[in-house]
């Protein structure tokens, strides 16, 4: 029988290994710890949270509990464990994290056909199938072996992410569509400030609580990757003069140049979702949405993905990898979780168990099936393979979505519309390929 290593039993790596161990494979999974911890790792327990104890909302009308819908309908061990160890926490699967990892640890050590190995892995055979799901702290060896076989400088080391809104959310009568000078057409949106609207917005910039930075991520940070509330404090022009530039925009409404701009650009072909150009950021999450939708125009912004400033190690996917997760160029060679592109807990493990679907596919001889992109799971697929010179791991999001056919205008009901959708595109899926 074919044997298969998986690098890494944190979420991907024992979503990844249980499936292919329930489809017969054999399997070793290499775990350092506890010979080796990252810095952020503490227990010798697998699929170790290092941070929330929460999957975030559970709801198949949220994009987030969407995507744990799909996984539940794959058979995910971490969804199953999850059930069985929540903690209250309103609409949210939050968890009890130690009985968390002691589920999925268990879940992986009774499956006969999964050898476990406490060592740290430093290179990569190509011949042998392999998926790499060491996390967003993998450094070291096996961090220069995969910028060896993705060719140099698609691994990156530090996510300095600006938040990201989605259209929709978008109050669109407060809003230009206009690049600098008139160069380059219509290209970005732009939220035009008042000098009483730019003075109170800097003042909650300024004010406003920041994210505590553990001590291996406090690094110095390139002066273009500079966190705007740190920029803010040098003084209260400061921005002014930076990201929030209103250089060669004019008003159409007065005529006149604004006080300070924010251009939104385009994160995606469609133009389903924006990022905050420049905006970079370390404040809490709650505090980014309070503070940002002081931005004209940004009132009831729904987040995609917030600014974050963090030690984050993921590969440019739309560079580096084939669109099935194995990275371009070799035969046998698969990433999965947070290093290849996604952000969270349950993407992370979402992906592990699509990176031993593709896997298993070519195992057996056939070209793997892309999934329907209406899935949550699809669209992030889908992400990871659309060219972007920007590109930053992205999570579960509406966002990522494409249209309904029939356009619904009450959000509520277009996300049940999506998710019902997606459900029913998934369904068919896995009744043809399974
Ligand atoms: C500080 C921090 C806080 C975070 N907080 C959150 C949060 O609150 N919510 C959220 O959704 N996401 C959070 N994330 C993102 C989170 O890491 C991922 O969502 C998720 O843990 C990634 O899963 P993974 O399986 O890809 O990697 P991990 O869960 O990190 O698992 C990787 C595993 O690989 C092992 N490993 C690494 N290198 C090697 C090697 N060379 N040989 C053998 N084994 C190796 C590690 O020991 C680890 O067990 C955070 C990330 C960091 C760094």
């Amino acid at each position: 029988m074919t044997e298969i290593r998986v690098i890494g039993a944190g979420l991907a790596g024992c979503e990844a290994a249980c499936m292919l161990a329930d489809a017969g494979y054999r399997v070793v999974l290499y775990e350092q710890k506890p010979v080796h911890f990252s810095p952020a790792h503490r227990s010798e327990k697998f699929a170790e949270l290092v941070c929330s104890n929460s999957f975030k909302a559970d709801r198949v009308e949220s994009a987030s509990g969407l995507l744990k819908a799909e996984m539940r309908l794959f058979g995910s061990v971490c969804l199953k464990v999850a059930d069985g160890c929540r903690v209250p926490a309103g609409g949210a699967l939050a968890v009890d994290r130690e009985l968390f990892s002691q589920g999925v640890t268990d879940e992986v050590r009774s499956r006969e056909n999964i050898e476990i190995r406490n060592e740290e892995v430093t290179s990569i055979d190509p011949e042998v199938p392999t998926i790499v799901a060491t996390g967003p702290l993998t450094e070291g060896a096996l961090a220069e072996e995969l910028r060896r076989l993705t060719g140099g400088d698609s691994l990156y080391f530090f996510d300095a992410a600006a938040p990201i809104v989605t259209r929709d959310s978008l109050n669109m009568d407060r809003l230009y569509s206009m690049s600098r000078y008139g160069l380059g057409g219509d290209d970005y949106l732009n939220a035009f400030f008042d000098k009483a609207g730019y003075d109170s917005f800097v003042e909650e910039l300024i004010n406003a609580e920041c994210a505590e930075l553990h001590a291996f991520e406090e690094q110095p940070v390139y002066e273009g990757c500079m966190p705007i509330e740190k920029l803010a404090k040098r003084g209260h022009d400061a921005i002014r003069y930076g990201p929030m530039k209103p250089v060669g925009l004019r008003n159409p409404e007065t005529g006149h140049r604004p006080w300070a701009a924010v251009q939104l650009r385009r994160e995606d072909e469609e133009g389903t979702m924006f990022n905050l150009v420049g905006f970079q950021t370390n404040l809490k999450f709650g505090e980014q949405k309070r503070v940002f939708s002081m931005i004209p125009g940004l009132e009831n912004a729904e987040f995609a993905r917030y600014g974050v400033m963090h030690r984050n190690s993921f590969l440019n996917a739309p560079e580096v990898l084939d669109g099935t997760l194995r990275i371009k160029g070799t035969e046998n060679t698969y990433v999965a979780g947070q290093i290849s592109g996604t952000e969270g807990y349950m993407e992370s493990a979402g992906c592990g168990m699509l990176a031993a679907w593709f896997l298993m596919a070519r195992l057996r001889g056939e070209e793997p099936v892309p999934l329907p992109e209406t899935t949550m799971l699809g669209a992030l697929m889908r992400y990871l393979k659309t060219p972007n010179k920007d590109f930053q791991p992205m999570g579960a999001n509406m966002g990522i979505l494409p249209g309904l056919k029939d356009e619904i205008r009450d959000k509520k009901e277009r996300y049940a519309g999506y998710a019902s959708r997606a459900i029913d595109d998934l369904k068919a899926y896995l009744e043809e390929n399974r």
